[in-house]
């Protein structure tokens, strides 16, 4: 029998090992809100937020992806890294999207290899789609750039899956240097959204997690890198220890 978790339950847990508990059915009645997700991320040891954001100093780092500077993080590998928490959020991304898009058609689901982390979270949710849809997966070339070699048809319907929005931007434009007319469906998936919540495109994307109360500036106007404050790449693993401290 399957027991269910309330968010009152779930907010009590003290520790990562309390979530071992939990399956894709704990949650088989409901949507998880941001709040929850950042909790078990949370748990994770996956959230980061720049110290004193009120006085930037050199002192402490800030994050950086591309051209945009972060003062939070959320680092969704640290929860996807178990399969467990996983398997909840691929299903609770899947349930969402089938809540918005009941019978909408998807051959593939794109990703990037970047990760192995969201590499498994692509086949969840290709699993789910099921019929005939495939991964595919964007590369990382030398200079860092995501790169597509795969083939497709130009007719195959393409959702998207991210880690966050520049994920979609980057492996989007891996896409159209080889097919340029390539359709999208009408939605994307991304696993968290930090600063106001935006869309790829004028088209809305279906996130686990939105934080709206971090701060994102161009790094020719972020605060921090005017003081000196170093900048890391939260996405890989020696950036986010350089964060973490
Ligand atoms: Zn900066």
């Amino acid at each position: 029998m399957t027991i269910l978790i309330s968010k009152e339950k779930l907010m009590g847990f003290k520790s990562l090992e309390e979530l071992w508990v939990l399956t894709s059915e704990s949650f088989s009645d409901r949507i998880l809100s941001y709040e929850e997700i950042h909790y078990i991320l949370f748990l994770c040891r996956g959230i980061w937020h720049y110290q004193n954001p009120e006085k930037p100093t050199a002192d402490f780092p800030h994050a950086r992806i591309g051209d945009i500077c972060f003062d939070g993080y959320a680092q969704i590998d640290k929860a996807l890294a178990y399969n467990r928490l996983r398997h909840i959020f691929t299903d609770q991304l899947y349930r969402m999207l089938r809540n918005d898009h009941r019978s909408l058609h998807i051959d593939r689901v794109i990703t990037s290899n970047s990760a192995t982390s969201i590499m498994h979270a692509g086949q969840d949710i290709c699993r789910m789609i099921g019929k005939g849809c495939q991964l595919g997966t964007t590369k990382i070339d030398e200079t860092g750039a995501a790169v597509w070699d795969g083939k497709m048809t130009k007719a195959a319907y393409v959702l998207q899956l991210g880690r966050q929005i520049f994920d979609l931007t980057e492996d989007r434009k891996a896409l159209r240097a080889v097919n340029p007319d390539q359709s999208f469906a009408p939605v994307s998936l991304v696993m968290t959204h930090m600063g106001p919540m935006t869309s790829l495109e004028g088209v809305p994307f279906i996130t686990l997690l939105h934080m709206p109360n971090v701060r994102t500036y161009p790094s020719s106007e972020c605060p921090y890198c005017k003081v000196g404050s170093p900048t890391h790449d939260p996405r890989f693993s020696q950036g986010w220890f350089n964060l973490k401290g």
